[in-house]
């Protein structure tokens, strides 16, 4: 049997846009991930605003995380995903000329219940996830802990970066 076939496992959902109005199109792919098949939404963290990491030449982000309970086996996940970003606008060919440039809406697959995976189209955990406070700090704010699988604890990966100007909005 396949695995993940019936299990479902909760899996975190990065979510970041610095073009175009970022706080509304997080809160309307915050109700689309609402419907994503096999799956039940299970909570958002709070929007933060956070200066742009790698390319920080650009204006930027709004950012969160989300928890979903899915059935969806990883790669069908970051498909729906991929068609999320797609309706909202993402133009993967003239946004993605610069590596983490500008976007409408960018939806990374973090953490996957403890699943490691590196296939061409999808890492797991997200390889980022514990060098980057942006996505670090909405997801502890959904957990107490988690454990980043082959990079530790969530939290400890968090006190050895620097999160001064990730700042939660009043808006979500
Ligand atoms: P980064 O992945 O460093 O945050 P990015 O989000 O800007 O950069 P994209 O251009 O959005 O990168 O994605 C490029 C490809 O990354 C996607 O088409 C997807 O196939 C692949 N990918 C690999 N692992 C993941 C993951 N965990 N979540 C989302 N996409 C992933
Ligand atoms: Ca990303
Ligand atoms: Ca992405």
């Amino acid at each position: 049997m396949s695995r993940n076939q019936n299990l479902p496992v909760v899996a975190f959902i990065g979510l970041g846009g610095n073009v175009g109005d970022p706080i509304a199109t997080l809160r309307s792919a915050l109700h689309r991930l609402m419907t994503v098949p096999r799956s039940r939404f299970l909570g958002a963290s709070r929007f933060y605003r956070t200066p742009a990491w790698g390319e920080r030449d650009q204006a930027d982000f709004v950012n969160a995380v989300a928890a979903i309970e899915t059935a969806l086996a990883p790669k069908a996940l970051l498909d729906e995903l991929l068609g999320i970003e797609r309706q909202f606008g993402r133009q993967r060919d003239s946004e993605a000329g610069v590596r983490w440039g500008p976007r409408t809406l960018d939806l990374d697959i973090l953490l996957y219940g403890a699943t490691s995976l590196d296939t061409a189209g999808l890492t797991l955990p997200h390889p980022h996830l514990h060098e980057r406070a942006f996505a670090l700090v909405p997801l502890l704010e959904l957990v107490d802990d988690i454990d980043i699988p082959g990079r530790g604890s969530a939290r400890g990966a968090l006190t050895r970066l620097d999160r001064s100007g990730i700042q939660p909005l009043a808006e979500r």
